[in-house]
């Protein structure tokens, strides 16, 4: 269950950390992106990770960033204004062994445009806590630390595991990610570690 309030009249402006959070636009390709001043925040993990369902959660909007199961949507990248001069931007969720090739190509060039986006400045990683870090979560990381960005793991679906063996998952994650790079437990279900995700997201926007 989300920590914040599912209704809007069950809740003060003061509960919620975005109230103003609005979709932006969906783009195919870097051409499209928005020319607007400010930070963004890039929001990536492999297709079913639980990376909507962490978007959601952390700005205490459901519906807002569309699961997987929504066509369409997902080969995009979303943006989001949590308020102005502050975005987040969904990207693609990404599984190499299971894409076609023409899709792992159309997901690396749009990778690869990313860094000459001069208002990002951060990485939020979604990562299965049960399957922890792939080599491909981890070339993500190693790519957006050497891009200069920020970079916060999020190991979600944290309710699948008993305290032990979250402690253990985090353990072994802060053991193979870069110096500089945070993580933590994560869980959209259950609003475990909502309010440092929403801390570390406004820390990197306002940096
Ligand atoms: P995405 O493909 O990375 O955007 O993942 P989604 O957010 O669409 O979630 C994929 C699946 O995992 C869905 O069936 C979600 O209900 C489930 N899921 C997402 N977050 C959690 C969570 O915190 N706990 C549990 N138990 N399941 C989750």
């Amino acid at each position: 269950m989300l920590r914040a309030p599912r209704k809007a009249a069950d809740c003060t402006l003061a509960d919620v950390q975005f109230p103003n959070v609005r979709f932006l636009l969906s783009v195919a390709g870097a051409e499209q992106f928005p020319n607007e001043y400010g930070r963004e925040v890039a929001f990536a993990g492999r297709s079913n990770a639980g990376k909507s369902s962490a978007i959601n959660a952390i700005v205490q909007r459901n519906g807002l960033a569309r699961t997987s199961k929504t066509p369409g949507r997902t080969r995009l990248l979303n943006f989001f204004e949590l308020e102005p001069g502050k975005r987040i931007v969904d990207l693609p969720g990404y599984g190499y062994a299971t894409a076609p090739p023409p899709e792992r190509k159309q997901w690396t060039e749009l990778i690869n445009s990313l860094p000459e986006r001069e208002f990002l400045v951060g990485l939020f990683l979604i990562i299965d806590i049960r399957r922890g870090l792939r080599d491909e979560d981890l070339q993500l990381v190693f790519w957006a630390v050497s891009a200069g960005w920020q970079v916060h793991a999020l190991l979600a679906k944290a309710d699948k595991l008993n305290q032990r063996e979250r402690s253990s998952a985090l353990k072994d994650a802060e053991a193979q990610l870069p110096e500089g790079v945070t993580a933590q437990i994560f869980s959209a279900h259950d609003g475990i570690g909502v309010e440092p995700a929403q801390k570390r997201l406004l820390g990197m926007l306002s940096s």
